[in-house]
């Protein structure tokens, strides 16, 4: 069997993502079992705690966490990848090898599967789900280990972000004693990325007419265009967000009984624990809280380096966009901006940023 060639292939003939090979990767371990670094222990888990605003004293209170039940302090369920990742020096030591090009020797099932899917045209990938179920809690002196396994590979499924396959790993967490502690399921979607209505139908046309000059200019003009951003998971609770923003206003989040605006969009207000909300369009005028300049990874459908930032608005609540217009070594904090309504494609209007012009004239 020779592997498969990395990287996308627009025309890939024949398929090698056949329903049979996929099947094949069902109940594949993922590389060796994963030792925690550490017991799980009190320092970590009030660092954790203290990092997430997480007030719950049953985290680091012995008499507390009796009181409600448990036999002693008790982990925070979110950390539970915590204690079983390799840490920092790990993966940069990692990422220094991927760098050197691929390992000798067999590949892991993970790497296997990708380049099928690769081959395929199945090459952009975005987490859609992570499910954890408890056999009992993690609590100080637990020493965890955790094995993969590669549980289900969908069959081709129609989603909005294109075509693709559903990968579920489950994860299943044991103490020192092999005892089951908890299992994690991990899904991705790895899908075929969907090029914009007016990409496709110039590269159509540039089929029908290639000797043609219009054809060519076409052609060219669909030459490095970017893929589509990335689309946001629209809930319920903020629909009207973007729903606004198509509409060209940046609106926020008002909590309908005392008041107070929230950002991000979320059911209940934190002030009077209200469900009922409406929302007020902002001006548009705020300015730069703090930024990041991204220069990598990069993905393909932005231009680097990415200034994003923490824009706070002058109605008071903040939110997360990119700047525009101003050179990323221009930005500083506190940098007056006004919201420009930027229309990505058919689907994705965002509120981006820009300088403000200044004010007076003169
Ligand atoms: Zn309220």
């Amino acid at each position: 069997m020779t592997a498969p060639s990395l990287g996308p292939s627009p025309t890939p003939s024949p398929a090698l993502a056949t329903p049979e090979r996929l099947a094949s990767f069902e109940g594949r371990p993922v590389g060796p079992p994963t030792l925690g670094p550490d017991a799980v222990n009190q320092p970590m888990i009030r660092h954790w705690v203290e990092a997430m605003g997480d007030e719950n004293p049953v985290y680091v209170d012995e008499d507390a966490a009796r009181g409600a039940g448990f036999s002693g302090v008790v982990a925070p369920a979110t950390m539970l990848q915590a204690w079983v990742m390799r840490g920092y020096r790990a993966s940069m030591e990692a990422e220094r090898l991927r760098a050197q090009g691929p390992p000798e020797g067999p590949i892991d099932a993970y790497e296997e599967l990708f380049s099928l899917l690769d081959h395929d045209g199945f090459t952009s990938v975005v987490a859609t789900d992570c499910q954890q179920s408890y056999a009992r809690p993690v609590v100080p002196g637990d020493r965890l280990a955790v094995t993969s396994v590669i549980e289900t590979v969908s069959a081709m499924k129609r989603t909005a972000l294109g075509d693709g396959h559903f990968v579920t790993t489950r994860m299943d967490y044991t103490d020192q004693h092999g005892a089951e502690v908890a299992t994690m399921r991990f899904r991705i979607l790895r899908f075929r990325p969907r090029a914009p209505a007016a990409a496709e139908a110039a590269a159509e046309a540039a089929a029908e007419a290639a000797a043609t000059e219009a054809a060519a200019t076409e052609a060219a003009a669909t030459e490095g265009r970017r893929p589509l951003r990335p689309r946001p998971a629209i809930t319920q609770d903020n629909a009207f967000f973007f729903e606004g923003a198509r509409q060209g206003r940046l609106l926020i989040q008002r909590c309908r009984s005392c008041g107070v605006l929230r950002h991000p969009p979320r059911p209940a207000c934190p002030e009077c624990r209200s469900l009922e909300c409406d929302s007020v369009e902002s001006s548009g005028r705020g300015a730069v809280f703090s930024f990041v300049v991204v220069h990598h990874p990069q993905v393909p459908s932005f231009e680097y380096p990415l200034p994003v930032a923490v824009i706070e608005l002058e109605e008071g609540t903040r939110l997360v966009a990119d700047l525009v217009g101003v050179a990323p070594s221009d930005v500083h904090i506190g940098m007056a901006v006004v919201a420009d309504m930027v229309t990505l494609d058919d689907e994705l209007t965002l509120p981006m940023f820009r300088p403000a012009p200044r004010s007076g004239g003169a």
